[in-house]
């Protein structure tokens, strides 16, 4: 299904595709590119808190070794 997102930072809406109506991760911005670590429930939002870069390096080594992992 398709969640519509709006971002804090410049109102813009975006979507993200999900599985399950229930989410927590990160999503980021088209327009303005900001990351927020965001909780959906039932498709509906719960919180969202934008991203410091610190956490967002964090998020990419996990996503860098998930990809190493998947090539392995
Ligand atoms: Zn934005």
């Amino acid at each position: 299904m398709l969640c519509k997102i709006k971002c804090p930072e410049c109102s813009t809406d975006g979507t993200i595709s999900l599985l399950e109506t229930t989410y927590e991760g990160p999503y980021k911005c088209w327009k303005c590119r900001q990351l927020f670590a965001i909780n959906l429930k039932n498709g509906a939002m719960q919180s969202c808190k934008p991203l410091s870069q610190e956490e967002v390096e964090k998020l990419q080594e996990i996503d860098a070794l998930k990809k190493k992992f998947r090539k392995d």
